[in-house]
């Protein structure tokens, strides 16, 4: 592949097709847009859980058992944490809390959030090109029956437990998507990729920063999403149970519709292949493929696959 690969990611899912796609594409040719709307601020450090994610994964630390955070992870900051009666319902393992400390030690100096990412990037020794969805900070706040709640208290304190009924983006209103992100549309670039990541708390803040939806229509490459949604189901997350809760249709159908306006091409399950007529009336090209990314080679051929299919797009 030659030209750039731009790929919106969210997290876990998200890390899994884009460490797919670095075997795949060369170097700094791969730009990842991370969603930054679950950052938050945990005890003074800046926690950035998707920028975390694909970093550990690029750099082969991701835990693959427990689903998130540092392989080989030790706890003594949260057993001092409890010890000490301080909040317990977050987890920082004490190697990520090294990744919190050095971030937010960064910050202080004044030095941008893609500055700071690609400066851990290369400590980690990952060769892509990781990058905020935007220096300026954005919040998600999901509303809930339970009333407003910051992101990561309905994700983590709350377990995804209260019934949403939308979402919004603190910030969007003067948060400019990331200037090496719009460099790289303005280039050419090969192909826009959207991750398997949760479409509205992952996806949705990167889409929804002012200019970044005209930026990949205008940028001419081939946009290709990957279904996060298999066989009506989420692998793992609240995106079936949002789907359901906003009253969508909780299947591919349900994600083709959420990007119809933006994307050429989606790649989906086998298990849902008796849908896949309905999405090409919908004017969206498919892929069928099976897209379970259980071990590195499933998250290469997906990865190449779905390249290969953003290139059928472009005809
Ligand atoms: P988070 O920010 O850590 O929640 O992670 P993402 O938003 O990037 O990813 C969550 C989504 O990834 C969920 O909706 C899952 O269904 C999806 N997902 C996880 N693993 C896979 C997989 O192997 N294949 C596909 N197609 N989707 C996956």
């Amino acid at each position: 592949m030659s030209g750039a690969v731009v790929t919106l990611s969210g997290g876990v899912g998200g890390a899994k097709l884009v460490l797919g796609m670095s075997y795949v594409v060369a170097g700094r040719e791969l730009v990842v847009a991370c969603n930054t709307g679950d950052d938050f601020t945990h005890l003074g450090l800046r926690v950035c859980p998707d920028i975390d994610s694909v970093l550990y994964a690029l750099s082969g630390l991701s835990d693959q058992t427990r689903g998130w955070g540092r392989k080989d992870e030790s706890w003594t900051f949260m057993s001092a944490m409890k010890d000490l009666q301080g909040p317990e319902w977050f987890n920082v393992g004490d190697g990520d809390l090294a990744m919190h400390v050095l971030r937010t030690d960064m910050l202080a100096q004044n030095k941008t959030m893609a500055e700071v990412t690609g400066n851990l990037a290369l400590r980690m020794g990952i060769e892509a090109d990781i990058l905020p969805m935007s220096d300026d900070p954005v919040a998600t706040i999901v509303h809930t029956d339970a009333g407003d709640l910051a992101f990561q208290h309905y994700f983590v304190r709350e377990q995804c437990g209260p019934r949403v009924a939308g979402f919004s983006f603190d910030g969007t209103e003067n948060a400019k998507p990331q200037s090496q992100i719009v460099d790289t549309l303005q280039s050419d670039p090969e192909a826009i990729i959207i991750a398997p990541s949760n479409p509205y708390v992952s996806v949705d803040p990167i889409l929804q920063l002012k200019g970044m939806k005209a930026a990949l229509k205008n940028a001419g490459a081939p946009i290709v999403a990957v279904s996060p949604i298999i066989g009506g189901k989420a692998i793992k997350g609240p995106a079936a149970k949002m789907m359901q809760e906003l009253g969508k249709d909780v299947s591919v159908l349900g994600i083709a519709a959420h990007y119809q306006d933006l994307i050429d091409g989606l790649v989906i399950d086998v298990q849902d292949a008796e849908l896949a007529p309905q999405i090409r009336e919908m004017g969206i090209k498919t892929h069928l493929m099976q897209t379970i990314m259980t071990d590195l080679s499933g998250r290469i051929e997906l990865a190449k696959a779905t390249l290969n299919f953003a290139q059928e797009c472009r005809t």
